[in-house]
C-alpha cells in the first residue's frame, strides 16, 4: 500500500513537472497560420472583413510588415517562412522553385531552414498540416516535415481540406495558405469592387477555420496569425509602392495582448521567428528575422 502511494505521489509530481516544463516553453499547444496571397495593408479600413477586424480588437497586429524586394509571391512566402531574406535563402523571383543563389545554409532536408523542419525536429509525433491552393508551396518549405500536405485546387476547397484536417486530427502546427486576391487584382485589378469582394469571401473561409478550431475544442490553447505576402496596385505586384510593400500581420489567441498595435518594425522574414518564440524554438544563426515580442503578454 505504502509503495502504491509514493508510486502515486511520484507519478502526480512528474506530470506536474512535464506540465509546467512545456507551459513554460510553448506559448501555445497550436499555432495556425493563415496566409492571403496577394492581400495589401492598404485594403483592409475599406474592406468587409468582420472577421478579421474581430481578430485585430481581441489581439494584436501592424498593417506595416514589409515584403522583401521584389514584392512578389515566392521570394516573399520564401522569407516568411525561412526567417531571412533573399540574399540568403536565395528564393528571389515570384515562381522561384529553387534557389536562384546558392542558400547560404542547407539543413538534412536539402533546403535552407525554415519554420517547418524547425517545428518538425524539435516535435518528431507532433501532427503538422500545410494546405495550399498554388503548388508553387511545395517548393520553399520542407515537405517531408508535414504530417499532412493538401494541394486544393480552389479557395473553396482549401477552406473545406483546412475545416476537416482540423475537426479530424487537431494539428499542433498548420499552415493554410490561400491563392486569393492575387488572382482578382492580376485579372480585375487591386482596390476594386471583386477585389473586395474576394475579400469579404476570404473572412467567410477565416469564420469557418475559427469555428473549426472551437469545435476540435483546441481554439483556446491556440495562436492564429493572418498574414499575406505582398499587396498590389493596378493589376500588378513586384514594385516598390508601399501599397505592393506592406502586408498586415495579424496575430491573436492565446496569451496574445488585446486590441495591441505593434509599433516595433517588421518585415516579412519576422514570421517564422515569431512562431518559434511561441513553440520555444532555438532559431538558426543564419535567420535575420526576430521575434515580435511585444505582442506576447
Ligand atoms: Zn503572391
Amino acid at each position: 500500500m505504502t509503495t502504491r502511494l509514493i508510486y502515486c505521489i511520484l507519478l502526480i509530481c512528474f506530470s506536474n513537472i512535464c506540465t509546467t516544463a512545456y507551459a513554460a516553453k510553448c506559448k501555445a499547444k497550436h499555432v495556425v497560420l493563415i496566409g492571403f496571397d496577394g492581400w495589401g495593408s492598404y485594403s483592409v479600413e475599406q474592406a468587409e472583413m468582420p472577421i478579421v477586424k474581430e481578430l485585430m480588437e481581441s489581439g494584436s497586429y501592424t498593417l506595416r510588415k514589409r515584403s522583401v524586394l521584389p514584392s512578389s509571391s515566392a521570394v516573399n512566402w520564401a522569407s516568411m517562412f525561412m526567417g531571412a531574406g533573399p540574399e540568403l535563402h536565395g528564393f528571389t523571383t515570384w515562381g522561384s522553385k529553387s534557389p536562384d543563389l546558392p542558400s547560404r545554409e542547407l539543413t538534412h532536408y536539402g533546403l535552407f531552414p525554415s519554420i517547418w523542419g524547425l517545428f518538425r525536429d524539435a516535435n518528431p509525433k507532433a501532427e503538422v498540416g500545410y494546405i495550399y491552393q498554388w503548388d508553387g508551396f511545395e517548393y520553399f518549405a520542407e515537405m517531408p516535415a508535414m504530417s499532412y500536405t493538401c494541394h486544393g485546387k480552389s479557395d473553396t476547397l482549401v477552406a473545406q481540406k483546412a475545416v476537416d484536417y482540423i475537426i479530424e486530427k487537431k494539428p499542433v502546427f498548420l499552415g493554410v495558405f490561400f491563392d486569393e486576391p492575387d488572382h482578382v487584382g492580376h485579372q480585375i485589378g487591386h482596390d476594386t469592387e471583386a477585389y473586395y469582394k474576394k475579400m469579404n469571401q476570404l473572412d467567410g473561409f477565416l469564420a469557418g477555420i475559427i469555428n473549426a478550431l472551437k469545435e476540435a475544442k483546441i481554439w483556446d490553447d491556440t495562436i492564429l496569425i493572418v498574414t499575406s505576402d505582398h499587396g498590389g496596385i493596378e493589376k500588378g505586384h513586384g514594385g516598390k509602392t508601399m501599397a505592393e510593400m506592406e502586408t498586415p500581420f495579424i496575430i491573436a489567441g492565446k496569451g496574445i495582448k488585446k486590441g495591441y498595435v505593434i509599433e516595433d518594425s517588421m518585415m516579412q522574414f519576422d514570421v517564422a521567428p515569431t512562431i518559434a518564440h511561441i513553440f520555444g524554438l532555438k532559431t538558426p544563426q543564419v535567420w535575420i528575422g526576430r521575434p515580435m515580442k511585444n505582442a506576447f503578454k
